[in-house]
């Protein structure tokens, strides 16, 4: 096993430039995203002029190649200057893009990867139902009926992340309504397949400008080729794909702390109050310490979680391990990044409370990421059942 505690000069590279993008093209672009809801259309094509989507994709389908680590580097980058970009880029990158990679078959992968990579197709994976959320398999209702050489969809996702700007979804439906948490399986659904919809775009309080919608198919028409996986195995596809979103969502919270840190820094710096500035104050400086030591440790076990998700065999996911360590990440990434941000509007006064202050932009997000892609309590629940096994 590799343990790393620093990044090699080929990481560092990526997180730099990574860093660069974000700063120069991302976060101009958020606080319109934050105030309208707003989806800048170029956005992923730019990303893709860089090199940053496909990231984990062979080169051969148009993808970077790189390893969990190297592409988390990227989120954790894009999460200092724009999350709500950084939640977007992960669910096309790793929830959709990254999953049909490792489980679609030649065909998909050379009809679908191309596009979804070079920024012309945005995807999205849609796993989530109103009925169906911590028990997403077992409640699961949207059904796909076999009709000759196609599957009939009917069923709606809920909460689903770049839902209202998608062109393709990897959606999870069942073939075989009585088989409990199995007979679960994957389909690449694509948006020109009749009977696509969505229903509503979903106005949230923070990650604002990320698109999230309800999705419905009625009667929605796939043909059998689009089947990821095999058929009544999607249940193998979910769980494996969500140690590695997990591993790849909590960067984003990891790269939020860090902009909240600096940030703090230089407020404290500058804002004056009794002839000094507040920097000068004990307690300002307690908050400072403390919000540095949770940053770098949060920092720490991400990028060795992301390590090890980059040396994860094939089908490993969703058990042993792997499965504990990227729940334990991702949930210590999320509970500290709410604690720096907390501190960070204590530090900011009534300026963290107001709307339009990148404190706050960055205060109403993280909640977010203790619900996102299992909350934290089941991410507890994975945890000790792993140590209790
Ligand atoms: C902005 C946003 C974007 C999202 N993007 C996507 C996406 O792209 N694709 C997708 O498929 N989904 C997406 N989701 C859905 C997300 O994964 C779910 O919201 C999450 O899994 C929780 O489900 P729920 O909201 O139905 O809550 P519920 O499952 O109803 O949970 C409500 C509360 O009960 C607790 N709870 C539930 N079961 C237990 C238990 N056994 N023990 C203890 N406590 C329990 C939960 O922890 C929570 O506190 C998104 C959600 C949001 C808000």
């Amino acid at each position: 096993m590799n343990h790393q505690f620093s990044l090699n000069e080929e990481q560092q590279a990526i997180l730099d430039a990574a860093d660069q993008f974000g700063r120069d093209v991302l976060y101009p672009l958020a606080e319109k995203m934050d105030n309208e809801e707003w989806w800048p259309e170029e956005a992923f094509k730019k990303m893709a002029e860089f090199g940053m989507l496909g990231t984990t994709v062979d080169p051969k389908y148009g993808g970077a190649g790189l390893d969990y680590l190297s592409s988390g580097l990227i989120a954790q980058a894009f999460g200092r200057w724009n999350h709500a970009m950084a939640l977007s880029w992960v669910a096309h990158d790793n929830l959709c893009v990254d999953n049909l990679y490792r489980n679609g078959s030649e065909y998909l992968k050379t009809k679908y990867l191309p596009n979804l990579c070079n920024g012309e197709h945005i995807g999205c994976l849609g796993i989530t139902e109103p009925g169906a959320g911590s028990d997403a398999l077992g409640s699961m209702r949207t059904s796909a009926v076999k009709d000759g050489d196609h599957y009939i969809l009917n069923g709606s996702k809920l909460y689903i992340t770049n839902g209202p700007v998608a062109d393709v979804a990897l959606v999870y439906a069942k073939t075989d309504l009585n088989a409990g948490n199995k007979g679960i399986t994957a389909f690449l659904v694509d948006k020109t397949m009749p009977g696509w919809g969505t229903a509503q775009k979903l106005i949230k309080m923070g990650f604002r400008g990320s698109q999230t919608a309800e999705l419905v198919f009625e009667n929605c028409r796939v043909p059998k080729e689009n089947i990821v996986g095999d058929e009544g195995r999607g249940h193998i596809v979910v769980m494996s794909g969500l140690d590695f979103e997990r591993a790849m969502i909590a960067p984003i919270s990891v790269g939020m702390s860090e902009r909240a840190l600096e940030i703090s820094l230089e407020f404290s710096k500058v804002r004056e109050q009794f002839g000094k500035s507040i920097s000068s104050f004990q307690m300002i400086q307690s908050k400072l310490a403390d919000m540095y030591v949770w940053t770098e440790t949060s920092k720490t076990f991400v990028h060795k979680v992301l390590a090890e998700a980059s040396q994860a065999e094939k089908g490993q996911g969703g058990r042993g391990h792997i499965h504990i360590q990227a729940a334990a990440a991702v949930m210590y990434a999320a509970n500290m990044c709410n604690k720096v941000l907390d501190e960070m509007v204590q530090i900011h006064g009534g300026n963290g409370y107001i709307w339009e202050s990148e404190s706050n932009r960055l205060y109403r997000g993280n909640k977010l990421l203790e619900i996102g892609a299992g909350t934290t309590e089941v991410r507890k629940l994975i945890i000790s059942a792993g140590l209790l096994r």
